[in-house]
C-alpha cells in the first residue's frame, strides 16, 4: 500500500485486518517519517526498539484474531506521560535523565490496547505555555506555513509536539493532556482533533502533574471517529487516582451516528470577544448555521461569569503547580546543581532549582507560592476557588435548561508565528486560552474540530463543550460538524 503514513486510526485499524498491510510495515514507515522530519522537532525520544517489538507481537495478535481496539497502531507519547524505562521528562532540564520505573495508566491502557509507541513528543515544559517555546528541547514547528511565506509557525501549546506530529502524519495520533486548553489549541493551530475529556475520565496516574485539579488526558487525532476510538482506550476507572471516575467507559465509536436532530446547541454571548477578527467571527457564524441545517434546534445563552475564567484560571494552575513542583529539589528525580565549597541543602535546591526551570515555570511557581502565601491566601486562592464554583454553576444552569452542547470558537486567531510573542507581555499569550479554560474550570469535556481556514490558509477550529461524561453525545454533535464543515486541507510537505 502506498502513503500508509497518511491514513488515520480507523482506515489503519481496517488496512490492518484486512491484511493489507502489517504493523510492522506501518510501524518501519513512521519511523523512516520521523527520521526526516526533524525540522519540526516533534519526536524528542524516538522509541524504534519498543515499537518494532510491539509491532510484531500485534502482528502476531491480528494473525491469530486476538486483535484489541489499537492492535498494530503506531502513535505518539507527549513527554508529560511517564513511560517505563524510557525518558520521560515534561520537556524539562531538572528532569534530566529521569527514567520511570513504570508505566503512566493512560499509556499502559493504549498499550494493553494494542498500541505501538514510536517515541515521546515535545510539549512546553511541564505543560506550561501556548506556543511550544518553552522547551527544553526547543521550540515545536507546525508543518502548516502562511500562503505564500516561509515564516515558522507554532504549533500551539502545551501539546505542540503531538499536534505537530500528527498533523505532519508522523504517527497516526497521539496522546496529549490539557489543563487549561493544551489538548485543544494545537489541535486547533494544526488542523487536527481533539478531546479533553470529562475531569477523572482518565486516570492522571503517572502523568506528570502541573495542576491536578484541572489536568486530564486526551487524544489528538486526524478526526472525529478516530477520538472516539483513542478516547475510549486512554480511559479507564483507576483506583491509583483518587478523583477517576468509577464508570463504565462506552464504545464511543458506535455512538457517531451524525444524527443530531432535536439536540439544542447553545451559543454563549459571551464568547463573543472585542477585538474578535471577522474571520472567527464568521467561522463561529457558519458552524451554528451547519448545526443548525443538520437539525439541531440553536439558542443563544449566558455564561455570565466567563470573563473571570482566565484570572482564576492563572491563579487556581500556578497555586497548584507551585505546589506539585516543589518536589523537585534535587535530591528524588534528575537534575542536581554542581554545589560549592559551603553549600548546604539550602544552596542545593536554590541552585537546582534555578538551573532546572525555565523562565515561565519560574514564573508560574514564583505566582503559585505569592497566591497561597498565608497573607493572599484568601485575596486569591479562595477568591479564585469561588470564581471556579460560579463558572461551573453557569454551565449546570445552562444545560439545565435542556442544552446539550455550546458551540465556541476554539481559540481568538490562527497560528501565530514562533518568537513573534517573544516581547508581549506574558498575559497576551494567556489569553489563547480565553476560550478553552472555562471548560477545565467547570471540568467539562470539550473539542476541537477543524472547521475551516483563514485567509492565509491556515486551519481555524471550533469548540463544543459538553455534558459531564457524555463524552458519546459530544463526540456525536462533534462528528456532525465535521462532516457538514468537510474540512480536508493538508500542510504541503516542506520539511
Ligand atoms: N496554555 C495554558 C497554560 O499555559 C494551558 C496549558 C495546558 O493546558 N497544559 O497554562
Amino acid at each position: 500500500m502506498s502513503d500508509l503514513n497518511k491514513m488515520g486510526l480507523a482506515g489503519a485499524r481496517d488496512a490492518l485486518r484486512k491484511g493489507e498491510t502489517t504493523s510492522v510495515e506501518l510501524t518501519e514507515t513512521f519511523l523512516k517519517e520521523i527520521e526526516g522530519a526533524s525540522a519540526l522537532n516533534a519526536f524528542v525520544h524516538r522509541t524504534p526498539e519498543i515499537a518494532m517489538t510491539q509491532a510484531k507481537a500485534a502482528d502476531a495478535r491480528i494473525a491469530a484474531g486476538d486483535a484489541p481496539a489499537m492492535c498494530g497502531l503506531p502513535i505518539g507519547i507527549k513527554d508529560l506521560f511517564c513511560t517505563k524505562g524510557v525518558p520521560s521528562q515534561a520537556a524539562s532540564a531538572i528532569l534530566n535523565g529521569f527514567k520511570p520505573e513504570y508505566e503512566s495508566t493512560v499509556s499502559q491502557n493504549l498499550f494493553d490496547a494494542g498500541a505501538v509507541m514510536l517515541g515521546k513528543l515535545n510539549m512546553d515544559e511541564f505543560a506550561m505555555g501556548s506556543s511550544n517555546e518553552t522547551s527544553v528541547y526547543g521550540d515545536v514547528v507546525n508543518p502548516w506555513r502562511r500562503a505564500d511565506e516561509d515564516t515558522a509557525l507554532t504549533p500551539g501549546g502545551s501539546s505542540g509536539g503531538s499536534a505537530s506530529a500528527v498533523a505532519a502524519d508522523l504517527c497516526l495520533a497521539a496522546t496529549g493532556t490539557d489543563t487549561g486548553g493544551s489538548i485543544r489549541q494545537p489541535a486547533a493551530f494544526t488542523g487536527i482533533t481533539g478531546i479533553k475529556p470529562t475531569y477523572g475520565r482518565c486516570s492522571r496516574w503517572g502523568t506528570i502533574a502541573f495542576a491536578s485539579s484541572l489536568d486530564q488526558a486526551g487524544p489528538m487525532t486526524k478526526d472525529v471517529r478516530d477520538a472516539a476510538i483513542m478516547l475510549e482506550a486512554m480511559c479507564s476507572y483507576d483506583p491509583k487516582d483518587s478523583t477517576s471516575a468509577e464508570l463504565a467507559v462506552p464504545n464511543f465509536e458506535a455512538m457517531l451516528t451524525g444524527d443530531i436532530k432535536g439536540k439544542t446547541i447553545g451559543i454563549p454571548k459571551e464568547y463573543r470577544m472585542d477585538g474578535m477578527p471577522d474571520e472567527i467571527e464568521q467561522l463561529w457564524a457558519n458552524g451554528t448555521a451547519m448545526l443548525k441545517d443538520a437539525g439541531a434546534k440553536i439558542v443563544d445563552i449566558s455564561l455570565p461569569h466567563t470573563k473571570y475564567a482566565l484570572p482564576a484560571y492563572y491563579v487556581i494552575a500556578p497555586a497548584e503547580a507551585s505546589s506539585n513542583l516543589a518536589r523537585y529539589d534535587g535530591v528524588r528525580y534528575g537534575h542536581r546543581a554542581t554545589l560549592d565549597a559551603g553549600d548546604g541543602i539550602t544552596e542545593m535546591y536554590e541552585k537546582t532549582r534555578a538551573e532546572g526551570f525555565g523562565p515561565e515555570v519560574q514564573r508560574r511557581v514564583m505566582i503559585g507560592t505569592y497566591v497561597l502565601s498565608a497573607g493572599f491566601y484568601d485575596a486569591y486562592y479562595n477568591r479564585a476557588r469561588r470564581v471556579r464554583t460560579l463558572i461551573k454553576k453557569d454551565f449546570d444552569d445552562v444545560f439545565a435548561t435542556g442544552v446539550d452542547a455550546i458551540l465556541t470558537p476554539a481559540t481568538p486567531s490562527a497560528a501565530f508565528g514562533l518568537g513573534e510573542m517573544k516581547d508581549a507581555d506574558p498575559v497576551q499569550m494567556y489569553l489563547n486560552d480565553v476560550f478553552t479554560v472555562t471548560v477545565n474550570l467547570a471540568g467539562l469535556p470539550g473539542i476541537a474540530v477543524p472547521a475551516g481556514v483563514d485567509s492565509q490558509g491556515l486551519p481555524l477550529a471550533l469548540q463544543l463543550i459538553g455534558k459531564p461524561w457524555e463524552e458519546g453525545d459530544l463526540l456525536n454533535t462533534a462528528y456532525a460538524l465535521e462532516q457538514a464543515a468537510g474540512f480536508v486541507a493538508k500542510p504541503a510537505k516542506w520539511w
